[in-house]
C-alpha cells in the first residue's frame, strides 16, 4: 500500500501517530513525518489512522 498525506490539509495534531506509530510520527519540530510505503503488517493501523484523521488528509492507495 502507498500512503500520501496532503500537507495542505494536515494540521499536525498527531492522531495518526497514535493510531499507527510505526508509520506516522510527529518529529521534534512538531511536523508530521511518515512512511509512504508501509509494510503489510501495518495495514490495519494505517487504515485506522486514515479514518481517525480529523482533516481527512491521509490518502491510502493499494499497490
Ligand atoms: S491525524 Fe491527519 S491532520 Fe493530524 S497529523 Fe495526522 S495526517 Fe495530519
Amino acid at each position: 500500500m502507498r500512503v500520501t498525506v496532503d500537507m495542505a490539509k494536515c494540521e499536525n495534531h498527531g492522531q495518526c501517530a497514535i493510531a499507527a506509530p510505526a508509520v506516522f510520527e510527529i518529529n521534534d519540530d512538531g511536523n508530521l513525518v511518515y512512511d509512504g510505503n508501509p509494510v503489510d503488517s501495518e495495514r490495519g493501523d494505517t487504515l485506522a489512522a486514515a479514518d481517525v484523521c480529523p482533516a481527512q488528509a491521509i490518502i491510502v492507495e493499494e499497490n
